[in-house]
């Protein structure tokens, strides 16, 4: 009886995982890594928000203001209208103008 015993219990598969354990180089990788994260670290500069104010709407040429928005045919001077690409509109009162479709 004492042989099935013996039988029953293979010492083998401990062997097996203490030489997995113990070869595992774990520390050399995770060391190479790290600096090489560092030097990424520096990421690249951050596009700047368009400035978008009122100034931009105006150009200085030769000491005259030259404004760069058409004004608002409903609400006159003072209302620039927004540039939409194919159409310029008035925040104020909504008033829409297509541009002249360029060929
Ligand atoms: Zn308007």
């Amino acid at each position: 009886m004492s042989k099935k015993a013996k039988e029953a219990e293979p010492p083998k598969k401990e062997l097996k995982k203490g030489e997995k354990v113990g070869e595992a180089p774990k520390e050399a990788p995770a060391e190479e890594a790290k600096p090489e994260k560092a030097q990424k670290a520096p990421k690249p500069e951050k596009k700047k928000k368009k400035e978008k104010r009122i100034h931009t709407l105006y150009k200085l040429e030769n000491d005259k203001v030259q404004r760069l928005r058409p004004v608002c045919e409903r609400c006159g001077p003072g209302y620039f209208m927004a540039d939409h690409g194919n159409r310029y509109t008035c925040g104020h009162c909504g008033f829409t103008r297509y541009k002249p479709a360029e060929k």
